[in-house]
C-alpha cells in the first residue's frame, strides 16, 4: 500500500468521531455515505447517521417573524435518505464491537487509488474469541447507484458459525442545529417508509418525503461465500437478513450490495432498484474494485499533481481532488454542493462556489465534468429568469444565491439574494469554459443565452449617474459588509458579463447570424440591448481610493471604524456566531477574500500597483472566517511576489479539512477551498492564466519545493508542466496549433513539441 494514496485515521478519540465520518465518506456524485461504523458506536457518542442523494431534496416550508415581499417561502433540504449501513457480526452470542473486547490491530483508511474506504481490523470479544474483520466501503464509480460494502472474516482461533446480521433502515432523519446558521435548525424528519418488501433474497425499503412526495428507494442484495441459512425479519421501518454461516470454514466473504434509486431520475424506483441489483450483485466485489480502481487510474492520470519536498501537502492536495471527483455530479440535475455528499451543512446547497472556486479545475483538467456543471445552471434558467420577475426585474435572469433545483432557498436576504454576484460568476464560468476549450457548439446551445439573460440584470439594477454606470444595494464575496452601494467586486464582474454579452452577440452575428437571430427572438433580444451593455460596460463605476491607491471594496467601505482586532479574543471567530451581524456590518472587517478576489479574476483591469496595495491593505483585516478565503489570498500572494504567505495561506487550504481547522467539517467537507487548493498551485505558484487567445504560465515556487508537476487541457492539447527553481519545461501533444505564454515570451505552437525555459 502506497501511503502517498492514503488517509488514515485510526485513533477512536470520542471527540474525533463526526469529523471522520465527514472525511471517510464515500460518494461519486450521485450517491455519499459517512463515514459511520457498520454496527455503530457505544451507546450515547455523537454521530450524524448520513447516505444523501445528490439534488435528491424536500421542500420545507421557510418560517419568518417578519416576512417581506418576494421572500423565498420555501426551501429544498437534502434529505438524509434510508441507510443501509448496518452490518452486525455477531460470534456466540457477542457482537463485534470497537468499543468492547480488546482490539489488538486497528487501521482505518482512504485508498484514494483504489477508490475504497477500509477498516483493517484483529479483535478479540470479551469472552476471547478472535477474529480478524476486513470491511471495505465503495460507492462505485461506475455504477453510480451502487453502495456496496464487503466483509473478509477470518475466525482466528475458534470455529463454530458465525451470525452476520445486514439491515436496512427507513426509520432516519435529518441533522439540525438551532445555533449554527451553516447548519439547517429545523426539518428533522422528513423522510417515511411507505413500503417494505423481501422478495427472494432482495430486500426493498421505499420511501417518500413528507411535502414534495418524492420517493427513493433502497433495493439490497447479498452474497456469502460459505454455506447458510437465512431469515428475515420485519420491525419498525427495518429489514434484516439474518445468515448463520455454517462452522468449520475460517474465512468468510459477505458482500452487501445497496442500490438507490429516486424519482427525480427514475418512473418507476422499486422495478429500477430491482433490475440493477440483480444485475450488478453479479458481479464480485473484486470487480467493483477493479472497476474503482480502473476509473481512479485515468482520472489521476490527468489530474495528479506532483510537488517534490512536500509530501505532506501533497497528499493534502490529493485528497480534495478526490474529494471534488466524488462530489461532482454527473448529471443535469445535479451540481456539487457546498459540502459534497458528505454531510448536511447548507443542506446540500449549490453556490457561486462551484463556478468561482471548483469549475476552474474540472474546465482545465476535466472538461466534460465541467460542461456537465454549466448545462446543470442553463437546465435552471427558467427559475431564474422567474426569480428575476419576483424580484421586480422586467427582464433577465436572477440566479438563486443557494439552490438545489433552482428555487432561491436564502432566507436571509442580506447575505444571500442580495449577492447578485453570482450571476456574473456563472456568466464569468461559462466564457472561462469557452476560452480554455474553444467550444462555440457549446456557448451556441446554452452558453450565449445564459450570459445574455445574466447581462440584463446589470441594466435592470444599475443606472447611470453623472456619466458613470453604478450598482446599489448588493453584498459582494464578504459576508460581514451587507447592501452596500458599488461593491468593486461585483461591478467589475457585471463589466465582464456584459462585455461578453456583446462580444458573443457580434461574434454570432458574423459567424452564425441565423442561431443568433432565433435566439434572439427566443428571449426578445433586440440590438439596443446590447447598446446598452456597451454603454454600461464601458463606463461601470469601480471604486478607487485616491490616498490609499487601493480599489475601495465599495462607495463606503472606507469611512468605517476599522474592526478591534486587537482586542477580540481568539474564541471570538468565527464572528458570525458571536456578533450580531449589524455589529459586524458596521466596521471594516472581511470575511473572506473580495476585491483581492477580483483582482485575480479580472486582473486586466487594474494596474500591479492598485493590486498591491489592495493586498496590503485587506489582509489586515480579513478574518477568513470563511473557508473560500484562503485560497484567493495564496493565489494573490504569488501573484505578487509574497512567496512565503502564498505557501501559509495554501497549508491553509490543503488541510483544512483534514485538520478540522474551522472546527466544523464534521458537519461535511468544504468543497470550495478543495478547488481553491488546486487553485493556489496552478494559478498561484504555477501562475497559469486563461487569457483570451493563448494561456500564460510564470511559475515562482515556494522555498520548500524543489519540484511542481502537474497536467491540464487547453483547447484539446494535452500540456504537462514541470517548474523547477531554475527551469521550466512544458510539454505539449496538440492537433492543432495554440498559443502559449511562459514567462511573457509568446510560443506559437503547431505541433507536439517540448520546450524548455530557463527561469
Ligand atoms: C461563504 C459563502 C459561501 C458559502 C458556502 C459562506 O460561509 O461566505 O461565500 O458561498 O459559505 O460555501
Amino acid at each position: 500500500m502506497k501511503n502517498a494514496w492514503i488517509i488514515s485515521d485510526n485513533s477512536l478519540n470520542i471527540e474525533d468521531l463526526l469529523k471522520n465520518e465527514s472525511i471517510f465518506n464515500v460518494s461519486n456524485g450521485y450517491i455519499g455515505i459517512r463515514g459511520n461504523f457498520e454496527e455503530g458506536y457505544h451507546v450515547n457518542y455523537p454521530s450524524i447517521r448520513g447516505s444523501y442523494i445528490n439534488a435528491f431534496y424536500e421542500e420545507a416550508p421557510i418560517l419568518y417573524g417578519e416576512k417581506a415581499y418576494a421572500f423565498p417561502e420555501t426551501t429544498e433540504k437534502v434529505v438524509n435518505v434510508t441507510d443501509a449501513q448496518n452490518v452486525n457480526i455477531i460470534i456466540n452470542g457477542e457482537k463485534f464491537s470497537l468499543f468492547h473486547g480488546t482490539l489488538k490491530s486497528l487501521n482505518r483508511y482512504l485508498d484514494m487509488e483504489n477508490g475504497c474506504y477500509v477498516r483493517d481490523i484483529w479483535w478479540v470479544s470479551p469472552k476471547g474469541l478472535e477474529l480478524k474483520i476486513k470491511i471495505t466501503r465503495l460507492a462505485s464509480l461506475k455504477h453510480l447507484e451502487l453502495f456496496a460494502i464487503n466483509y473478509e472474516i477470518e475466525k482466528v482461533n475458534f470455529d463454530e458459525g458465525i451470525i452476520i446480521e445486514s439491515e436496512i433502515n427507513g426509520d432516519v432523519t435529518n441533522f439540525t442545529d438551532e445555533n449554527d446558521p451553516r447548519v439547517a435548525a429545523g426539518h428533522a424528519n422528513i423522510l417515511s417508509v411507505k413500503s417494505m418488501a423481501f422478495e427472494n433474497d432482495t430486500m426493498q425499503i421505499v420511501s417518500v418525503t413528507q411535502n414534495s412526495k418524492k420517493h427513493v428507494a433502497v433495493t439490497t442484495k447479498h452474497s456469502v461465500s460459505v454455506n447458510y441459512e437465512v431469515s428475515h425479519v420485519e420491525e419498525d421501518n427495518k429489514l434484516k437478513a439474518i445468515y448463520k454461516t455454517e462452522p468449520g470454514k475460517k474465512i468468510i466473504n459477505f458482500t452487501k450490495y445497496n442500490v438507490y434509486t429516486d424519482s427525480r431520475r427514475y418512473e418507476n424506483i422499486e422495478i429500477k432498484g430491482i433490475e440493477l441489483v440483480e444485475k450488478i450483485s453479479c458481479e464480485p466485489f473484486k470487480k467493483l474494485l477493479e472497476q474503482q480502481r480502473g476509473y481512479l487510474n485515468e482520472f489521476w492520470s490527468q489530474a495528479d499533481i506532483n510537488i517534490e519536498g512536500d509530501e505532506k501537502l501533497e497528499k493534502g492536495l490529493r485528497y480534495n481532488l478526490y474529494q471534488l471527483l466524488q462530489a461532482v455530479g454527473k448529471d443535469d440535475k445535479s451540481n456539487i454542493a457546498a459540502k459534497g455528499l458528505s454531510g448536511e451543512g447548507y443542506e446540500g446547497h449549490y453556490f457561486w462556489d462551484t463556478e468561482i472556486y471548483i469549475l476552474p479545475f474540472f474546465t482545465l483538467c476535466y472538461p466534460e465534468l465541467a460542461k456537465g456543471l454549466l448545462k446543470y445552471r442553463y437546465t435552471i434558467l427558467d427559475s431564474a429568469r422567474q426569480r428575476a420577475r419576483e424580484m421586480g426585474h422586467k427582464k433577465g435572469a436572477a440566479y438563486p444565491w443557494r439552490t438545489i433545483a433552482g428555487k432561491e432557498c436564502s432566507s436571509y436576504f442580506p447575505a444571500g439574494t442580495a449577492q447578485y454576484h453570482i450571476n456574473a460568476d456563472i456568466a464569468y464560468a461559462y466564457i472561462q469554459y469557452y476560452l480554455a476549450t474553444g467550444d462555440i457548439d457549446f456557448i451556441k446551445d446554452c452558453g450565449a443565452e445564459v450570459v445574455f439573460e445574466t447581462a440584463r440584470i446589470w441594466i435592470e439594477i444599475g443606472h447611470f449617474h453623472k456619466g458613470k454606470f453604478r450598482i446599489d444595494a448588493v453584498t459582494g464575496p464578504d459576508e460581514y459588509t451587507a447592501i452596500v452601494n458599488n461593491n468593486y467586486y461585483t461591478n467589475v464582474m457585471a463589466k465582464y458579463n456584459l462585455k461578453w454579452a456583446s462580444k458573443l452577440y457580434y461574434e454570432l452575428l458574423g459567424s452564425d447570424p441565423e442561431l443568433l437571430k432565433n435566439l434572439c427572438s427566443k428571449i426578445n433580444l433586440q440590438v439596443e440591448e446590447i447598446e446598452s451593455f456597451v454603454c454600461a460596460y464601458k463606463n461601470m463605476w469601480l471604486p478607487y481610493d485616491e490616498e490609499l491607491k487601493i480599489n475601495a471594496q465599495d462607495d463606503t467601505f472606507l469611512t468605517k471604524a476599522v474592526w478591534d482586532f486587537e482586542n477580540t479574543p481568539k474564541q471570538k471567530y468565527p464572528l458570525l456566531l458571536n456578533y450580531h451581524p449589524l455589529t459586524i456590518y458596521r466596521y471594516q472587517v472581511l470575511k473572506q477574500a473580495d476585491t483581492v478576489l477580483a483582482h485575480f479574476l479580472v486582473e486586466d483591469d487594474s494596474d500591479t500597483q492598485t493590486i498591491k496595495n489592495s493586498y496590503d491593505y485587506y489582509e489586515k483585516i480579513t478574518t477568513h472566517d470563511s473557508s473560500l478565503s484562503c485560497a484567493a489570498y495564496s493565489i494573490m500572494a504569488s501573484k505578487i511576489g509574497y512567496l512565503e504567505k502564498a505557501y501559509e495561506y495554501f497549508i491553509d487550504t490543503a488541510t483544512l479539512d483534514l485538520d478540522d481547522t474551522h472546527g466544523n467539517t464534521k458537519d461535511g467537507i468544504h468543497t470550495a477551498n478543495m478547488g481553491g487548493t488546486w487553485m493556489a498551485m496552478v494559478f498561484g505558484f504555477a501562475g497559469l492564466r486563461i487569457k483570451e487567445d493563448y494561456i500564460s504560465l510564470s511559475p515562482k515556487l515556494p522555498e520548500h519545493w524543489s519540484e511542481l508537476k502537474f497536467k491540464f487541457l487547453y483547447k484539446g492539447a494535452h500540456i504537462q508542466v514541470d517548474a523547477k527553481k531554475d527551469r521550466t519545461d512544458v510539454t505539449i501533444q496538440c492537433e492543432s496549433p495554440i498559443k502559449l505564454k511562459v514567462n511573457n515570451i509568446i510560443y506559437e505552437i503547431v505541433k507536439s513539441e517540448k520546450i524548455e525555459i530557463v527561469n
